[in-house]
């Protein structure tokens, strides 16, 4: 096995090195095109074509004119600003322009060219019936209709939602959900933008800049006028949406990194930073305003340092919860148990076994003064232990104003259902703005939060209308990477293509080879262990040797996962071999590729997994998937989000990463499989054969060899007993040492076998 070839790249990089490297690491990419979707937009129906905005075109234009050349691109380097500002960028940001507003088509025009689709969820009284709406003209009219058609299309579940793939983004608008309107508010066309039509502080906007942001992406570009300026975003609007000015609520459907978070960090600031100018609070007042929860520890700690760097100068606090750490809570008498039973509660971390160190329950009943927070991020068990840990009191947080859900729909999936409601039902401030963001969205969970929110209004909250956004096509994989579906046959057969995958040679024919750093990913935490104990050793001493690959999943401490992940942040570890629990939301921008050793157990697990590579548009990620005979009846969720995701990044035919054939022959996953599946995997890899199975040898080899050791030792023993007979009285002792190992050897083995 020749690995040393590509992995001893990585020894003391010289100028030299760095640059071939450079070019073998197509997604280190440090200046992409963060947008996905920018189709060409034919004339309107008034004869106007699109007005793009120049600021924006000159942006997008100096980060082509970086991609051409791969050569300075470091090795997991940190985000170089895209180019220098342009005079006219920089004189723009203390000033403050008056917007112009562009009328509806003009939005609709550059929404629909986005890929964005803005839906009211909520009930709009009749007044906004479509037939009332003087402004639409015919042709309008029709498109809309055809949009309606396209999300009817998409919106479909599973293989019969691809069977053709549409320009527009889903709209889940079967039945009754067809009467949801559609709106169309203004675009943020610049980050500029920002400061000087939507008043947010200049020290944010300048934030935003400083860490080499130029052009909005599809979800900022879409949502955030409406997050931050309701009122004016839907100005032109011909749909009155009652209480607007009060702000949405609000769900985003968006693709994997495509910069979801800064879209909520950059409203929950601003908001912090409003509300002290209206109440003339000191800079050193801090009140709990906003909570972010996000499913893992990992996700959380990422928040909080892109949260600190876009608050730079402004004062406003962005922490992590702690187990240890005191909010300023108001305290309400419950009788008897609390109602929330977290202690109950499975790990924060949505992985199916194993259990976490920290799971004790804290009593936060300290005379430590309150924290001193603006904007909080947690998980969702770690904030309810605080909220619930002490006996016969609940705690609420009415000055929380806003509540972030991030990777909504798995923190609204029964493993942590029960404990973010709980911390939404602790926001107990009337006017409490919910904002959920994912990749993907299953329609249950849609209509768990439409639910949540009526309920909410009859507790005394006041009413605010729910707006979706879906950018590009629903529950699909980003454009810009190549999928790759590996059938092995066997466990075994994933080893031997696992390995192949690290040759430079072998891929050299099928595509863009999978290179370092790459993420594998397995279904439990045993397995994890196991493929890490089998590959550490692959790596030559020369290339680093076996601090090249490391393991991280939630039986670790917290600490021990952390030096992992900042190991592979920063370069050292190259192949890291992780659960679910790295599925969602982190965010390494130079991962190269994805390995699905073992089969995702639901379409969103591929879409969250294979969204690890590719982030910020990023081209040239790889995400492969493994599958094995006993996969085969639950591999077509995974093969029909490929082929969708390669219809709507327009790879057809031969070009597409599943043929026509294999999605035909491949049988359809029943909705009880399916279920089954996403809670408990593949039932084989479960147990403890589960990770005894992944080793190079086969079970027929290690027991063959187990025979011959016996076999040996056998021999061993008897030689030696003739031995110590033939020796016997004369000369006693002798080395028996080779023995001692030998059975060391083989009670491993039998320890582990079967
Ligand atoms: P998501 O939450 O949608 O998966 P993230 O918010 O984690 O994506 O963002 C992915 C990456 O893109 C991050 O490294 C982030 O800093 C970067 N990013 C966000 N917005 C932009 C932008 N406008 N231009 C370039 N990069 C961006
Ligand atoms: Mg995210």
């Amino acid at each position: 096995m020749d690995i040393l070839k590509v992995l001893s790249r990585g020894i003391k990089p010289t100028q030299k090195s760095k640059s071939h490297q450079a070019t073998a690491l197509p997604s280190a990419g440090a200046a992409p095109h963060p947008q996905l979707f920018h189709d060409p937009v034919a004339s309107t129906s008034r004869g106007k074509k699109r007005k793009r905005n120049k600021k924006q075109d000159d942006a997008a234009d100096d980060h082509n004119d970086g991609d051409g050349d791969a050569s300075d691109i470091d090795y997991f380097a940190p985000r170089k600003p895209a180019a220098e500002p342009t005079p006219a960028e920089t004189e723009d940001t203390p000033k403050k322009r008056k917007i112009k507003l562009l009328d509806e088509e003009e939005c609709r025009q550059i929404l629909r060219s986005h890929r964005l689709k803005f839906t009211v969820l909520s009930e709009i009284p009749p007044a906004n019936d479509p037939k009332d709406e003087p402004s639409k003209s015919k042709k309008q009219k029709k498109e809309d209709k055809k949009d309606k058609k396209d999300g009817k299309k998409d919106g479909k579940k599973d293989g019969k939602k691809d069977k053709k793939a549409s320009k527009d983004s889903d709209g889940k608008q079967e039945g009754k959900k067809d009467e949801k309107k559609q709106i169309y508010p203004q675009p943020l066309n610049a980050f500029g933008e920002l400061h000087h039509s939507y008043e947010v502080s200049a020290k944010v906007a300048s934030n935003i800049y400083a860490q080499g942001f130029r052009v909005p992406t599809e979800v900022q570009l879409g949502s955030l006028p409406l997050l931050l300026r309701p009122a004016m975003a839907l100005k032109k609007s011909s749909v009155t949406i009652p209480g607007i000015e009060r702000g949405a609520d609000f769900l985003a459907v968006a693709p994997t990194g495509s910069g979801k978070t800064i879209t909520f960090l950059i409203p929950a600031i601003d908001g912090v930073l409003r509300r002290r100018e209206e109440l003339g609070r000191s800079a050193d007042e801090h009140v709990l305003e906003a909570v972010i929860v996000a499913p893992t520890r990992e996700l959380a700690t990422q928040i909080v340092n892109e949260g600190r760097k876009l608050a730079i100068g402004t004062g406003v606090r962005v922490v992590l919860m702690k187990r240890t750490l005191r909010l300023p809570a108001e305290e309400v008498e419950v009788e008897g148990k609390n109602e929330d039973a977290s202690s109950e509660a499975s790990s924060d971390d949505g992985e199916g076994s194993g259990s976490d160190s920290d799971s004790g329950k804290e009593d936060n009943d300290g005379v430590k003064p309150p924290a001193r927070v603006d904007i909080l991020v947690t998980t969702p068990r770690t904030l309810l232990n605080f909220l619930t840990g002490k006996r016969g009191v609940r705690r609420t947080l009415p000055a929380v104003r806003l509540l972030v859900l991030d990777e909504a729909d798995v923190l609204l999936d029964p493993v942590f259902r029960e404990q973010t409601m709980g911390i939404w039902r602790a926001c107990t401030h009337p006017d409490v703005g919910l904002t959920c963001w994912s990749a993907t969205m299953a329609s249950s969970i849609e209509d768990l939060i439409t639910k949540q929110l009526a309920k909410r209004v009859g507790h005394g909250s006041s009413p605010r209308p729910l707006i979706r956004l879906v950018v590009g096509l629903k529950d699909t994989a980003v454009p810009n990477i190549t999928h790759k579906l590996i059938y092995t046959a066997t466990e075994q057969g994933k080893l031997l293509a696992l390995r192949q995958l690290l040759h430079p040679a072998s891929s050299a024919d099928s595509g863009p080879p999978l290179r370092p750093p790459f993420l594998v990913f397995t279904q439990t935490i045993e397995r994890a262990q196991a493929l890490h104990n089998e590959l550490k050793y692959d790596i030559p001493i020369e290339a680093g040797g076996s601090a090249r690959v490391a393991a991280l999943h939630s039986n670790m401490s917290e600490s021990a996962r952390s030096r992992v992940m900042a190991r592979f942040r920063g370069g050292e570890v190259w192949v890291l071999i992780t659960t679910d629990v790295l599925a969602r939301g982190v965010d390494f921008a130079g991962v190269n590729g994805v390995v699905n050793y073992d089969v995702p157990t639901s379409a969103a697990g591929y879409v969250h997994r294979a969204g690890r590579t590719g982030r910020a548009g990023r081209e040239g990620g790889v995400a492969v998937t493994f599958y094995t005979k006993e996969d085969i009846p639950f591999v077509k969720s995974v093969a029909n989000v490929i082929a969708a995701s390669e219809r709507q990044a327009g790879r057809t035919g031969e070009a597409a990463a599943v043929q026509k054939w294999l999605l035909d022959a491949l049988p359809d996953v029943p909705k009880e499989e399916r279920r089954k599946l996403k809670v408990r995997g593949v039932e084989s890899r479960r147990s403890q054969a589960g990770a005894v199975a992944i080793s190079t040898k086969s079970k027929w080899e290690r027991q063959k060899e187990k025979r011959r050791q016996q076999a040996i030792e056998a021999s061993k023993k008897r030689k030696k007993q003739q031995r110590k007979r033939q020796e016997g009285e004369e000369n006693e002792g002798g080395d028996d040492s080779g023995s001692e190992g030998g059975h060391q050897e083989e009670d491993e083995w039998s320890g582990l076998d079967d």
